[in-house]
């Protein structure tokens, strides 16, 4: 049997590296509703960027993005798989945790241009240009509901898009296609269950049971998104996260079991994956910029970034941090000189 258009563009897409593949429309997405109420409640904290007119609007109907879409392609693609074990931080010479999405290459810099080809490939295949637009989360899309939509996994109650095969760690990425496209059918089912291990997991209990997070207390918001400082009550909390959180992906019984699969452009660098604490504490702007070249962990910036490591070896207890410390009490960035002075109180009133 011939091999039909989508059949081609789907093996493509695995050419590619995008495990997952589904088609859906631009309907209004099901959780739209769910999504106002969220910005009603201020959850999104400093992320005014998703509550602004047109961010609501578009996400409510894609085609605003794109005015002849006809159809949307979502796609899947893996990076490590955190497993259930977090790297020790009581050594001698504690570590940091950062989010396993973040061990390599920044996806913001990979997937464009095999989103591109992707789209290429298509326009050869139907012999003409086909008007598009690709986000790989840059977009005023609500991804995780197309993505159950278009049959790639189901919304767990840690917010996660799930599939069977792979678990949770996948970065989704969407093109919209001026392109009449069978659409797959929807993902039929909740997974989670009666489980509720995220939620049990969650050090600052931030998961809700209308399957959204409240941004303003999620380690992955206060260490990247949140510019300013940490309050202090839910420093603790933090632990030795440096950059992002996997808690809820981690206990998550779909990852302990799926497929560990991750594009070899995701590959952990080991220096960043498990950061040794008191060594990046004395990152000064160039050896930022150098260790973190194409890292995600730009996002943070030195100052965002250096408060996190203050604060994780604030959290943790050897004696041989403290010079550490005590250096950062004199750096040029306020928002570090306060959280090392909070870390190294921490340590104090610890011990006491
Ligand atoms: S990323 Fe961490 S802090 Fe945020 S919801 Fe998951 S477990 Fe909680
Ligand atoms: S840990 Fe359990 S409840 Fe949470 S997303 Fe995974 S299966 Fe669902």
């Amino acid at each position: 049997m011939p091999e039909t258009l989508i059949q081609a563009i789907k093996a493509e897409a695995a050419r590619q590296g995008f495990v997952l593949a589904g088609v859906t429309t631009p309907d209004p997405p099901p959780h739209w509703n769910t999504y106002l109420t969220w910005l009603v409640e201020e959850r999104h904290g400093q992320m005014a960027y998703l509550a602004t007119e047109r961010a609501r609007l578009c996400r409510r109907d894609p085609s605003r993005l794109l005015p002849d879409c006809q159809s949307i392609l979502v796609l899947g693609i893996p990076y490590p798989n955190p497993g259930p074990d977090a790297p020790e931080a009581d050594s001698g010479s504690p570590q940091g945790h950062v989010a396993a999405y973040a061990w390599g290459e920044d996806y913001h810099l990979v997937l464009p241009e095999r989103l591109k080809a992707l789209v290429a490939f298509i326009e050869d295949r139907v012999g003409g240009p086909v008007a598009n637009r690709w986000y790989t989360d840059t977009g005023p899309l609500l991804e995780r509901d197309l993505a159950q939509r278009a049959g790639l996994g189901w919304i767990g109650k840690n917010t996660c898009l799930i599939n069977p095969a792979i678990g949770s760690c996948f970065f989704l990425a969407e093109i919209l296609l001026a392109l009449d496209l069978e659409p797959d059918p929807p993902f039929p089912a909740d997974r989670c269950g009666t489980c509720t291990r995220c939620i049990d997991a969650c050090p600052t209990g931030c998961i809700l049971p209308d399957r959204t997070i409240d941004a303003r207390h999620c380690i992955s918001y206060l260490t990247i998104e949140n510019k300013g400082r940490i309050p202090p009550e839910l420093r603790p909390s933090i632990g030795t996260w440096v950059f992002g959180c996997d808690i809820c992906q981690m206990v998550c019984p779909w990852n302990r079991f799926a497929i560990r699969q991750a594009d070899p452009a995701f590959a952990p660098r080991p220096e960043v994956a498990h950061p040794t604490l008191a060594v990046d504490m004395t990152l000064t702007p160039q050896d930022f910029n150098r260790k973190f070249r194409n890292s995600p962990i730009q996002r943070a910036k030195r100052r965002g970034y250096l408060r996190n490591v203050a604060l994780a070896l604030g959290n943790s207890r050897p004696d041989n941090i403290l010079p550490a410390l005590a250096n950062a009490l004199q750096d040029k960035e306020p928002l570090v000189r306060e959280s090392a002075a909070w870390a190294l109180e921490n340590q104090n009133t610890c011990k006491k």
